[in-house]
């Protein structure tokens, strides 16, 4: 925590202002507003994963739809298509970003076309706060006029070409769950520069209410506002994503700076223009044997790290899903290493981490 969460959250309890709304609610998507820039309102939801399923709704995905969706994720990013009766899609990842390759995503496209099945949306992961390819992306849903979910669970705080990351999609996506860069313990925020799709989340995420003096419903609602209390908490927050981006950068900068000179060791530079949050540090060995050999090592002396994400189209739940891959996100699942990131590591933490891995190395 920063500091003022407390305050805020005791102004809640003392206003009595314990509900899903509330004027914390209306500061903190005021905050997000205006930390974003570009012109995009925000909806404060229970999660990112119930941002994410509003939003395809919104886009218009239902039963029976495709939906075109990056495979190197968390699941998250892929459970609410199959909520809506939809399938996924799975698009491998381009190398210079790890994020969707836009040749890939093209291909499918065509693909899908081609058999009378036009994806319904296009859903982009800026995955470790690094920025999707989104010049390229956007390109090719313009061209082919598919609209994009962007998810930006990860990336807040990250930019590409100086705009934030969350404002490119048709819709976009935050999370402030209790791992993100800054949290609300539980929380999510769907993004959009078109009004109606916020107002339109809002009316959803609080049952679908009718204007009317009884109850009155002509559409199937949900309960994913976020509470005023949780928004206190995301107000506090807010006022120190800069040092908290600033902190996870430097872990980034120092492995880099301690690391990076070994042949065997690569890390994702950011291309030019890109600018990531760098929410987590991440490592490519040269094998799936040498990952499991650092991994190990650090775990004897009680250091976690983890796998990158595996990639969803060879989960369990999604393997039997149509897929277009070249096998980059395989790779890099095999090979990749999430080193620890936390806001709160000091230096001492750092230089014991890099000795074990060049100790393991060696
Ligand atoms: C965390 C995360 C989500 C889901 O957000 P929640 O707030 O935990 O529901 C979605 N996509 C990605 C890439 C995430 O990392």
């Amino acid at each position: 925590m920063g500091g003022n969460e407390e305050k805020y959250v005791s102004e809640a309890f003392a206003t009595n202002w314990i509900a899903p709304l509330g004027p914390h609610v209306n500061a903190f998507e005021s905050s997000i507003r205006e930390e974003l820039g570009s012109g995009v309102h925000a909806a404060a939801l229970s999660s990112g994963t119930a941002a994410i399923h509003l939003g395809l709704q919104i886009l218009g995905v239902s039963h029976g739809d495709e939906v075109l969706c990056q495979s190197f994720t968390f699941s998250a990013s892929a459970n609410p298509i199959t909520y809506l009766g939809a399938k996924p899609v799975f698009i491998d990842s381009e190398r210079s970003t790890w994020n969707m390759s836009p040749m890939l995503l093209r291909e499918a496209i065509e693909h899908r076309i081609s058999n009378f099945k036009k994806p319904k949306a296009i859903l982009a992961v800026h995955l470790y706060g690094m920025p999707y390819n989104v010049d390229a992306i956007q390109q090719i849903a313009d061209e082919y006029d598919i609209p994009v979910l962007e998810d930006s669970a990860e990336a807040l705080g990250s930019s590409c070409n100086g705009l934030s990351c969350g404002t490119f999609g048709t819709i976009g996506v935050l999370s402030f769950n209790g791992n993100k860069i800054i949290t609300t313990s539980g929380g999510g925020a769907l993004l959009s520069k078109n009004k109606t799709y916020t107002e339109k989340a809002i009316f959803l995420a609080t049952q679908a209410r009718d204007e009317a003096p009884h109850y009155q419903h002509s559409h199937i609602g949900y309960n994913y506002r976020m509470s005023n209390v949780l928004a206190g908490i995301g107000r506090g927050q807010m006022e120190v994503l800069k040092d908290r981006v600033a902190a996870r950068r430097k872990n980034y900068e120092y492995y880099v700076g301690h690391l990076g000179n070994m042949e065997s060791l690569e890390f994702l530079a950011e291309p030019e223009g890109y600018r990531s949050n760098r929410w987590l540090s991440c490592l490519l060995t040269p094998s799936f044997e040498h990952r499991e050999k650092i991994r190990l090592a650090l775990q004897k002396k009680d250091i976690e790290s983890r796998p990158l994400w595996k990639p969803l189209h060879l989960q369990p739940i999604f393997e039997q899903e149509l897929n277009f891959l070249d096998g980059t996100s395989l790779d890099l699942f095999n090979r990749g290493l999430c080193l620890p990131s936390g806001s709160n590591l000091v230096e001492a933490d750092l230089e014991l981490i890099v000795n074990i891995i060049k100790t393991t190395l060696s």
